[in-house]
């Protein structure tokens, strides 16, 4: 049967129609890149009526292209948290309606629950639970133990910013667009330089945990880089050469993935102590794109004799399908929620934390 995904949770508009053996039919997505310009960050309210402009075009674009009338659907799915309530309605609220109109079954979604299981879309049918997962987000940086749907324990998260929201800054820093994230655009970079150049400390060396930081080396990268300007006499509003801006951009990836390395390698150490049955790591989330955090994950599970796996790169940022499929896995295991209700959740546990111990 046909199921239509809606995701709203920050500053994209996007929906897609997949069969429910995960096939995709069809995705459409409107961003607001330009919207939020010159504010430092998504504005709510701007980010709201954007979405309520766009959330009935995006969904009959989907529908359309997959050939799909709303009738022959058999199931809808919407994220229905964490994330900006007022954003979050405006895509469940469409969603619920068409479920409630068709007397489909509706699945509520929660966003990150969704990026991780976008590691299970077919054809990546060898994903089989449990698995160990860094969410790697513009919101999150978490490594989970994953027992099942629904059955994640944190095992490790941030103690300030998030490896997105990092690339990020760096990406401002370096003047480079950050319109629908600047981690693209610092990874591109990045590919010129070279890290050796420019000194910057892999974060917390010293704490043997799984935890992570990236406040210390953002600020090590900001010092740099009004360094290097100085040193090239860079004026207010000038940029430095390219070669410099690709050092720099190419020491911050190089330190922010040995960081992850060390701390997912713990992990890993962690699950092979206990034997936790667990011998696979799954990247997601948008920062999972990026191929130098794609890559050195892989050597490692490698290293280790674990399996790997990672979404497509352009399925790991935020878009519809990860709504439906999540929906689709939702339904598969018989759950279903109320199509009639209508929250949404600015805050959404899905995780349990460690001490309330093992799945
Ligand atoms: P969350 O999922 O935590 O709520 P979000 O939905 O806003 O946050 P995602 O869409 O999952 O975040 O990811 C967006 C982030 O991923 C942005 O910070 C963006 O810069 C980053 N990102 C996307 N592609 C790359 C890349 N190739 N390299 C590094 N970072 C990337
Ligand atoms: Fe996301």
């Amino acid at each position: 049967f046909f199921v239509l995904g809606v995701e709203t949770s920050c500053d994209d508009t996007c929906a897609a129609v997949l069969l429910s053996d995960g096939t995709v039919l069809s995705e459409a997505k409107a961003s607001q890149t330009d919207l939020h310009e010159g504010y430092g960050g998504v504005v709510p309210n701007l980010a709201k009526g954007a979405h309520e402009a766009a959330i009935g075009p995006v969904i009959a674009r989907a529908l359309a292209d997959a050939g799909v009338a709303a009738a022959e659907l058999g199931a809808v799915a919407a994220t229905v948290g964490p994330g900006l309530e007022i954003c979050l309605r405006v895509g469940a609220r469409a969603a619920r309606g068409i479920a409630a109109e068709h007397g489909l079954p509706f699945a509520a979604v929660h966003h990150l629950e969704a990026h991780i299981l976008m590691s299970r879309l077919p054809p990546a049918a060898e994903v089989t639970f449990p698995f160990l997962a860094l969410l790697v987000s513009g919101g999150h940086c978490q490594l989970l133990r994953c027992g099942g749907l629904g059955r994640c324990e944190v095992v490790g998260g941030t103690l300030d910013d998030s490896l997105g929201e990092a690339y990020d800054k760096v990406a401002r820093m370096l003047g480079l667009p950050v319109g629908g994230g600047g981690g693209p655009a610092v990874e591109e970079l990045a590919l010129e330089g070279d890290h050796r150049n420019v000194k910057l400390p892999v974060p917390m060396q010293q704490r043997k945990d799984c935890d992570f930081s990236f406040a210390g080396l953002k600020n090590a990268f900001r010092m740099a880089n009004g360094r290097a300007r100085e040193l090239r006499g860079v004026g207010e509003g000038e940029e430095l050469p390219r070669l410099d801006r690709a050092d720099l951009a190419a020491s911050f990836q190089w330190s922010a993935v040995r960081h992850l390395e060390q701390r997912v390698g713990r992990a890993m150490g962690r699950c092979e102590e206990e034997g936790a049955g667990i011998d696979r790591l799954v990247v997601v989330g948008g920062v999972a794109a990026n191929a130098a955090v794609r890559g050195a994950l892989e050597r490692l599970c490698g290293e280790r004799g674990w399996q790997f796996s990672a979404p497509e790169p352009r399925l790991c940022t935020d878009n519809g399908v990860m709504a439906a499929w999540a929906g689709i896995e939702k339904l598969r295991a018989g759950v279903s929620d109320d199509a009639g209700a209508d929250e949404v959740f600015a805050r959404y546990p899905f995780a349990r934390p460690r001490e309330e111990g093992p799945l």
